[in-house]
């Protein structure tokens, strides 16, 4: 059969709300031309994130009137860590109640004054811990990764000339942690392969550096490394994913979206005393090691969903879903990330709205465009959201796909709408900026219409 069906049922519904244009244009101007003040009901179709918007299977809820609540050692908390152990190898699991906080706990520790942390592409909460901390993070993926039109089959690849260059500028010394984002989302959620990996292992180990993964996306990078990279479409994506495990020395983890759940986190790690103090840290702002933040029932939702991501039907509807919407886009004229990668579709914004000047934030334009036009909410990856200090390489707007969420008929309604936006893309509008906060500004800015 060449038609890939969503491999589930559906059992409970949600109803979308459905506005007007008229109603929308006053919704956009309420949450000045930023869709994350928009209230969710007003949305139609939300490609905002994949984070924590996943459907959870019978088995994740289940697991939830499972869950056991106990405040130390509770079952499902051993369920978790096997499971986690399991799929990584890495010894000691920490809960966390989401990425960042991970990412907060590990950059406390490993981050400061003078420190410098590379990755192919940090993602913006990991730059804002590393920056939090005093530390510089520093992006160095392929240039190939930067040029939407390049269809290298693993674009997330870090550069490792470069990473010499960098060690040999500051000084192992100062580097104490090698990131690498898997897949990369800031990059256009395109996939590292795992050649890559081990050439980056190779040179951590040379210059004694940890190296550690962001791998919120673990499953769907494995999938790709399974299509694309030669000699591993026989292996299992969960083979692959171990394999990728066993090339770090710990991992940042958001649950939110391989682990199919609608919160939660992990961060993993191998060495021993530097887990201990990252027991003591979670202790102190997150909660007890055996919960981390989290209920006992988040905990079996996290564990089950780790569990199916690697399912192979789940990851092929999901990888050749994501596709189908991009092939539509380029078929309709509409320049994207090329190729799709595993989460979302990334339009190319500086393409689409070529008569907006980096400084009026094409992106944006396109966002309050898809919402206008259809109530589609998608989200600006370029001036707005890493354009602050210097203009960021690519002006892209995300396409989110939630996981199990949509059906083919709500990804086709997106494809029509963004080809009439298209076809109108002339009148699309500049914005600036009348209001910011110092960090994570595309949360809250406020704009106007130029
Ligand atoms: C979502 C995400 C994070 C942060 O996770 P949260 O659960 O949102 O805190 C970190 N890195 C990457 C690559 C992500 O996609």
């Amino acid at each position: 059969m060449k038609t890939i069906i969503e491999p589930f049922k559906i059992k409970m519904v949600e109803p979308i709300k459905l506005t007007t244009p008229e109603q929308r244009e006053a919704i956009l101007r309420r949450a000045a031309f930023n869709v994350f003040q928009v209230p969710a009901e007003e949305v139609i179709i939300d490609l905002l994130t994949d984070s924590g918007t996943a459907a959870m299977s019978a088995e994740q809820w289940a697991g939830m009137i499972r869950g056991d609540e106990s405040y130390a050692g509770g079952r499902s908390w051993f369920r978790f860590e096997t499971v986690l152990r399991e799929l990584t190898g890495m010894p000691h699991v920490l809960p966390t109640h989401q990425g960042r906080a991970s990412e907060r706990i590990l950059f406390e520790l490993l981050g400061g004054a003078g420190k410098v942390i590379p990755s192919n592409n940090h993602f913006d909460t990991t730059r804002a811990n590393i920056e939090h901390s005093g530390a510089k993070a520093v992006d160095l993926v392929i240039d190939e990764g930067k040029h939407p039109r390049n269809r290298h089959p693993f674009k997330g690849n870090m550069d490792i000339a470069k990473l010499e260059t960098l060690i040999a500028e500051v000084g192992a010394a100062n580097i104490p942690v090698c990131m690498m984002t898997v897949t990369n989302n800031s990059g256009g959620g395109q996939p590292v392969s795992l050649a890559n990996l081990r050439e980056v292992r190779a040179v951590c180990t040379r210059h004694h550096i940890p190296f550690f993964l962001d791998a919120c996306r673990f499953a769907e990078n494995a999938y790709l490394i399974k299509l694309r990279e030669p000699g591993q479409v026989n292996r299992s994506a969960r083979e692959i994913a171990q394999e990728m495990f066993a090339l770090a020395d710990g991992a940042t983890i958001s649950a939110k979206k391989d682990g199919l759940v609608n919160i939660g986190g992990v961060l993993l790690m191998r060495d021993d005393a530097l887990a201990q103090r990252a027991n003591n840290l979670l202790i102190l702002t997150e909660g007890f090691v055996t919960y981390g933040g989290l209920a006992g029932r988040d905990l079996e939702a996290m564990a089950q969903g780790f569990t199916e991501v690697l399912d192979e039907h789940y990851l092929e509807y999901r990888i050749r879903s994501t596709a189908y919407l991009g092939e539509h886009l380029l078929k309709a004229g509409i320049q994207i990330v090329e190729p799709p990668g595993g989460h979302a579709i990334y339009i190319d914004a500086a393409a689409f709205c070529a008569h907006i000047p980096p400084a009026q934030f094409p992106g944006q334009a396109l966002v309050c465009a898809l919402y206008r036009h259809a109530g589609i909410r998608a989200v600006e990856i370029g001036s707005v959201m890493f354009g602050a200090d210097t203009p960021p390489p690519m002006e892209l707007v995300r396409l989110a796909i939630p996981r199990r969420v949509y059906t083919q008929s709500h990804i086709d309604y997106v494809i029509e709408a963004a080809g009439e936006v298209f076809a109108q893309r002339s009148k699309l509008r500049g914005l600036r900026i009348t209001e910011a906060p110092p960090m994570l500004r595309h949360f809250t800015a406020r704009f106007e219409e130029i």
